[in-house]
């Protein structure tokens, strides 16, 4: 099975088919399961094999079918599916750090990220934030008794790529776990685990799905790490992915690769037709060869990704024109999604920072996020294009 490619993993792997072998992966929509017998009831409790369930807040098998699948993707032992992304993300630290811990994490992150790394300070673990971009940073931050470092692989909204084969040299000298939020590099792109990622997060609400229909989140990483660190925390504290979203992550995952490729390339179309344009201050997309860390998005995903931010110099008049006259793209804050969707980080998904740290985020006034759908290119530039000749 390790020797398929992806696409074939995304639509086979995990698959476990009942005693009438349906070809669709089946919605277990159970919360419990029928022993037959009391001793096998205590047997199970003692220790559940890999395909035995107790209760669908410890696994249940149509998540365990979405858990392999995209551990097989990600190249790790294990995986724990989670109620959302942030679920994911507070599980993966909650689960793992103690009070007296330090952590260094990268500044710039998803606001709830943060939130989270503001609760594990209030129960005592010692959180730093750098920039992290900045490899001398880095170094400086992580010390003895660092057990953890955290980073969003590429920022949002302003797609900033952090050096994970870096960062992990650093922070494996003194022992620290690697986690990275991975969403906006997606499953598809990703060679985090082999850059030396220890344990990678993925909000499933976004590419995953890829319809826009499900929560979902997933924790990716050692058996040791997943059954024995993370478990325990997840399935006590509730975080568990209902077996629905799971089919629906599923069938989302079949056409990942297919989606993700497609997207990419009309990130990729867009953000070279933009740049230049006279109404934009700057086009920030990895995959321009002009983009500051071009080279390491291109070595660590081999693409510039699905999404494209681009600021308008007309500052949030322009921005809000620009917003109002999209035909085809969406008003939205998801991202992702087979539909293109532009958000306004400053007034919608960023609005809760204060001014100086949107500025020193790069959150400006003009700023715009357009994650790309899987719609025909051309038709996309036409409407950007139209949209910004109205702003
Ligand atoms: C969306 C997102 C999350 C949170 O995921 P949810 O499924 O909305 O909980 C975390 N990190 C990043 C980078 C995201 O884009």
């Amino acid at each position: 099975m390790t020797d398929w490619n992806t696409r074939t993993k995304l639509v086979h792997t995990g698959t476990r088919r009942s005693q009438y072998g349906e070809m669709a992966e089946a919605m277990f929509l159970t919360q419990g399961f029928a022993y037959d017998s009391a001793e096998q009831a205590e047997a199970r409790f003692v220790d559940c094999g890999d395909d035995e369930f107790i209760y669908a807040r410890y696994g249940n098998p149509t998540t365990r079918m979405f858990e392999e699948r995209i551990a097989a993707i990600e190249g790790t032992e294990d995986a724990f599916a989670t109620a959302s992304g942030m679920a994911a993300v507070n599980g993966a630290l909650f689960s793992f750090l103690r009070p007296g811990d330090h952590v260094v994490a990268a500044r710039a992150l998803f606001g709830s990220c943060l939130y989270v790394l503001e609760l594990l300070a209030k129960f005592g673990v010692e959180v730093t934030l750098i920039d992290g971009l900045d490899l001398g940073a880095w170094r400086g931050a992580v010390r003895e008794g660092t057990r953890a470092v955290f980073l969003e692989s590429v920022s949002n909204p302003t797609l900033e790529v952090i050096d994970i084969a870096a960062v992990a040299g650093i922070a494996h000298a003194v022992g620290a776990l690697v986690v990275v939020d991975n969403v906006f590099a997606t499953p598809v792109f990703s060679r985090a685990v082999a850059l030396g990622a220890d344990v990678v997060v993925y909000s499933a609400t976004k590419h995953i799905d890829g319809g826009g229909r499900a929560l979902g989140g997933v924790i990716c990483g050692t058996r040791a790490f997943i059954r024995g660190v993370a478990e325990p925390y997840l399935k006590h504290t509730g975080a568990a992915m209902s077996p629905f979203n799971a089919w629906i992550m599923l069938s989302g995952m079949q056409t990942l690769d297919l989606r993700v490729r497609a997207q990419a390339a009309n990130a990729q179309a867009l953000a070279e037709a933009l740049q230049g344009h006279p109404k934009l201050a700057r086009v920030i997309f990895p995959g321009l060869p002009g983009h500051p860390q071009h080279e390491t998005a291109m070595a660590q995903m081999g693409s510039g990704g699905t999404i494209v931010t681009f600021d308008l110099a007309g500052g949030r008049d322009a921005a809000f024109r620009f917003l109002n006259a999209l035909e085809i793209v969406k008003i939205s804050n998801n991202l992702g999604d087979a539909k293109s969707i532009a958000t306004h980080p400053a007034t919608t998904t960023h609005q809760r920072l204060p001014d100086d740290q949107k500025a020193l985020l790069g959150i400006t006034p003009g700023l715009i996020r357009l994650s790309l759908g899987i719609e025909d290119g051309g038709d996309l530039i036409a409407d950007v294009m139209a949209a910004l000749d109205a702003a």
